[in-house]
């Protein structure tokens, strides 16, 4: 007996519609939400429905951005060094006692560190430094997530990571080393705490324009840094900003990516599946 489609998947509808605000009714906590993908990200949640606490130690931008975005029933700042436990226990705390929970923490503040690539000329300062921003301080934010997140049985924690977490890319070992521990927090994050429904997943994002770049590339023209990343990029034409680093927090926060942890997602236009050197190709050298 034939059985047809709509018995076999139950019935299907002609099209499907996706809610237009697709984190309505959620809380998010970004930290490093004062610039860059943090503050994108913050702008497109909000969009979305989100309530928004941005934390970062840029007080004056973060300040303002809220201002600028809403009223602080549904976007405020704190003041969190992510180095700092009780800063980053004080930021979960506010999200809870002025939204009432904790749905999504995006773990984004990150630092470069000092442009040294020589592991001999490196500083000792310099790797601790930013390993403990770029990665205590996203365990801080995941633990203090979990805390909440735990007796919800619910919740969704993100890291930014980067291209960095997947291969040389020319930039400090300690840049790199953090993003591969970010990757590596994360896959473990998820084992443990999928059996209360939480998720857990990054975003690797490769080169963007924002005041991190700017920095370690000794320049503030935006227009120069985009022509270097486009440069090294695989897919030409277009230029990676981090309105689309916001786009994939977003899905992955929404409830479309329900079933989806323990994932690196590379937002990098197939730059971290390209062996550069091989670029030219191997047959070319033979024919
Ligand atoms: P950005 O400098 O614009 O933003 C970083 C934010 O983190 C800043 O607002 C800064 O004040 C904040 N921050 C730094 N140290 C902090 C601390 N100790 N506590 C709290 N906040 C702190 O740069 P961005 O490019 O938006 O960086 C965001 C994330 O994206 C970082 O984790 C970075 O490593 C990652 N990333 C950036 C790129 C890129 O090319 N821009 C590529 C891949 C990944």
């Amino acid at each position: 007996m034939r059985i047809s489609r709509r018995h076999r998947y139950g019935c299907i509808p002609k099209e499907i519609h996706y809610p237009t605000r697709r984190l309505e009714g959620k809380v998010a906590l970004i930290t490093g939400g004062a610039s860059g993908i943090g503050e994108s990200t913050a702008r497109l949640f909000l969009k979305h429905g989100a309530k928004v606490l941005i934390a970062d130690i840029q007080d004056e931008l973060g300040q303002s951005l809220c201002k600028e975005l809403g009223t602080p029933d549904i976007i405020s700042y704190i003041h969190c060094d992510v180095t700092c436990e009780t800063d980053v226990q004080n930021a979960v705390d506010l999200a809870v006692s002025r939204y009432g929970k904790l749905d999504i923490m995006l773990n984004n503040a990150g630092i470069a560190g000092e442009d040294e690539l020589r592991a001999i000329a490196s500083e000792g300062d310099n790797f601790r430094k930013v390993l403990d921003v770029n990665v205590v301080g996203g365990f801080l934010g995941a633990k203090h997530a979990a805390r909440v997140m735990v007796p919800a049985q619910k919740g969704c924690i993100l890291f930014t990571a980067s291209v960095a977490s997947l291969l040389y890319v020319g930039v400090p070992h300690a840049y790199i080393t953090s993003k591969h521990a970010v990757v590596g927090l994360a896959k473990s994050l998820s084992g443990e705490l999928g059996e209360y429904g939480i998720r857990v997943n990054c975003i690797s994002p490769h080169g963007i324009a924002t005041p991190m770049l700017f920095k370690t590339l000794k320049t503030s023209d935006k227009r120069k840094v985009e022509e270097i990343i486009l440069r090294n990029g695989v897919l030409k034409g277009t230029i990676l900003e981090a309105e689309d680093i916001a786009q994939a927090a977003l899905f992955l926060a929404s409830d479309e990516a329900k079933y989806v942890s323990g994932v690196n997602l590379p937002v990098d236009g197939a730059y971290s599946i390209n062996n550069q050197t091989w670029k030219k190709g191997l047959m070319e050298d033979c024919i």
